[in-house]
């Protein structure tokens, strides 16, 4: 059965956070550590790959996963694009560029920030190839169809995705209808809920649950989390049908 694999449910800056103490009841919470937000969609042969987390590398490693067939960059801040060059020791297993679909502005973002994908270098030098597209409608991979869909992160569009009824919305502050449309009937939706006050380009733990409410998905899971949240005490507040993600939870769909 295919499967989702939240390989960071954390927001920009991961929890723990740099430079800040922690109380160690806090830090004993395996749930409590969040690294960068990213999904893996495992398929029938293919594996697709959702952002690319500065931890990507131990994001795949502590999963026990090898396998990546394509990626999406749903938009190009750091904590969705940092880890791109580890896209690289794959490329030299396969000898192929790595597929990667991001919208025309992210494409050139794409470009400025790892121009050495892109160059000649003289045989021996190992560098990661991407081949970028643009995000289709849909596309089929590993068994899977996958369905794209524009929401918005402040001024920024952001891709969501959905394949068959689950549904992964990440870095949003608006739905808009056109995508509201197609998160009908969910199963499962995994969802954006960055902390508890309002912020200017994310959902908040409020705004998310109402969105939740509005959309009625059977579970819905809140991810991209600041250190607000501690896994135990936020979720005995949450509602039936709403849980907090968390690193290396697995969703089959
Ligand atoms: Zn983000």
């Amino acid at each position: 059965m295919p499967t989702a694999v939240v390989l960071g449910s954390g927001t920009s800056n991961g929890v723990p956070m740099l430079g800040v103490k922690y109380p160690p009841e806090y830090l004993a919470e395996p749930k409590n550590h969040r690294t960068r937000a990213s999904i893996i969609l495992l398929g029938d042969g293919a594996n697709f790959l959702v952002d690319c987390a500065p931890e990507l590398r131990l994001q795949m490693t502590r999963e026990g996963l090898y396998e990546i067939d394509g990626v999406l960059i749903t938009h190009t801040h750091a904590d969705h694009v940092m880890g791109m060059d580890d896209l690289r020791s794959i490329c030299i297993r396969t000898r192929r560029p790595m597929p990667v679909y991001a919208y025309e502005q992210y494409q050139a973002d794409i470009k400025r920030i790892f121009p050495y994908a892109f160059m000649e270098f003289p045989p021996g030098v190992e560098v990661p190839r991407f081949h970028l597209a643009d995000v289709p409608d849909e596309m089929e991979i590993g068994g899977m169809r996958i369905q794209f869909m524009e929401v918005r992160h402040g001024k920024i569009p952001v891709t969501s995705l959905r394949v068959n009824d689950f549904a992964y919305v990440t870095d949003v502050s608006e739905i808009p209808s056109s995508a509201w449309g197609k998160l009908q009937g969910l199963e499962t939706l995994v969802l954006d809920a960055v902390r508890y006050e309002p912020h200017p380009n994310h959902f908040h733990f409020a705004r998310a649950l109402e969105v939740v409410q509005e959309l009625r998905p059977k579970q819905a899971y809140f991810t991209h989390l600041s250190h607000d949240y501690d896994h135990y005490k936020t979720s005995a507040e949450l509602p039936a049908g709403v849980a907090l993600a968390y690193d290396g939870l697995r969703i089959e769909f």
